[in-house]
């Protein structure tokens, strides 16, 4: 069942959106910061970066608190605009983007699981996944949802409010709905931050599932040793810089 969660809908190609292949980059960071004015000053939450992220990589972003990964993440995501610098995600020049097109993109190209959920609350846990299907008018978003939260072990809490889960249950609820559509791109802000030992390494073994199984491309802010471990490469930032970037070993993400 967990399967069928994860395999490709039909006619559709694992991670079925461009660029195509394993290498090609995904995303792509050029010259990118973030700041905001501060009265007469500025602050820097992010200097100028430059990343590039091939389709298929599994990336944990690592680093203190207030280091930028939360404002790196809302970038990739366009749910927040560079102040300079270019943003490239599935070849299209999101940093450019109208908010209708950036809408659009997102829906088609991104899952994103917040580091504070962000579930609606007047809705059930099994509607709150179903959301993003039925926007897309998807024949079978209730089979689906209910079959993702299976795959977060929530079943018995399909008709459960956000109030009534605890904040564990809330980010499985909150990761289910990030996979519901498929996206070629899985951003998660501190996806296991709230889960026990067990539930953590449960959406852990999710992911590397979704990873291994659709060529998803993830990058995951993670504090977690196991993540980072079982990422593909690590970045790590601080103050707002990339202060390290290293590639895993070969044995590094094959998710065994
Ligand atoms: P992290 O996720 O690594 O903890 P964030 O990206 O959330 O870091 O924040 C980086 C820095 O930018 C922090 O010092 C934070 O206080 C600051 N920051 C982020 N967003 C805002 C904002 N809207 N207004 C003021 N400061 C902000
Ligand atoms: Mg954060």
């Amino acid at each position: 069942m967990v399967d069928s969660v994860f395999s490709p809908a039909p006619g559709e190609d694992a991670a079925g959106a461009a660029p195509r292949g394993p290498g090609a980059p995904m995303i792509v960071l050029d010259q990118v910061s973030r700041w905001l004015p501060m009265g007469r000053r500025r602050l820097d939450i992010l200097h100028p970066l430059s990343l590039s992220i091939p389709s298929g990589q599994f990336v944990a972003v690592m680093g203190p608190s207030g280091s930028g990964k939360s404002t790196l993440l809302g970038l990739l995501a366009g749910l927040d605009r560079p102040s300079g610098g270019e943003i490239t995600v599935a070849g299209q020049r999101i940093s450019a983007m109208n908010e209708d097109d950036l809408a659009r993109f997102r829906g088609a190209t991104i899952g994103f699981v917040f580091q504070s959920y962000q579930l609606i609350p007047t809705l059930t846990a099994l509607e709150n996944v179903q959301v993003p299907m039925e926007i897309r008018a998807q024949p079978d978003a209730k089979e689906r949802a209910l079959a993702l939260l299976a795959a977060v072990d929530l079943s018995s809490r399909a008709d459960h409010y956000p109030a009534q889960l605890s904040g564990g249950e809330q980010q499985r609820v909150a990761i289910a709905r990030a996979f519901a559509c498929r996206p070629p791109v899985l951003l998660a802000d501190e996806p296991t931050g709230n889960l026990d030992t067990v539930n953590g390494a449960h959406i852990l073994g999710l992911l590397k599932q979704l990873h291994r199984e659709q060529g998803t491309t993830l990058v995951l802010v993670t504090h977690d040793a196991e993540i980072a471990r079982a990422a593909q490469r690590v970045v790590q930032l601080r103050d707002g810089r990339v202060v390290e970037d290293r590639s895993a070993g070969t044995d590094g993400g094959k998710g065994s």
